[in-house]
């Protein structure tokens, strides 16, 4: 079984934060691939197009990718629903601030 990535305590997969790509905008610059500190893109070298390879190594709430688009071809969810949504999932989870010290990627207190 393939190991669940977690996020803050949460499943990775459960939280809808990755890129879209319009490819009817996306002139096929790479801004986007090389602009990704997460490697979630991918080259379709048939089409001259990105894809979404790794949707959940977007990093949660980053949108570096849409500033370097010169196409505005990539767009996100809205964040106030990711964040709303990100509250429930820590009740769900049991994943509050208070029961998460030391794991990785969290401020010191
Ligand atoms: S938002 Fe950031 S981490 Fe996510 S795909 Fe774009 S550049 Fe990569
Ligand atoms: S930066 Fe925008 S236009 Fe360039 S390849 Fe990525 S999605 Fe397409």
């Amino acid at each position: 079984m393939p190991e669940v990535t977690m996020w803050q305590g949460i499943p990775r997969h459960e939280i809808p934060w990755y890129p879209t790509i319009n490819a009817d905008l996306c002139s096929g610059c790479r801004a986007c691939v090389d602009e990704c500190p997460g490697n979630v893109f991918d080259w379709d070298d048939t089409l001259g197009r990105p894809i979404v390879a790794l949707p959940n190594n977007c990093v949660v709430y980053c949108v570096g990718c849409t500033k370097t688009c010169p196409s505005d071809a990539i767009t996100f969810p809205k964040k106030e629903e990711v964040v709303a949504l990100v509250k429930e999932l820590r009740l769900k989870y049991n994943a509050l601030p208070g029961n998460l010290i030391g794991l990785p990627g969290l401020p010191p207190r």
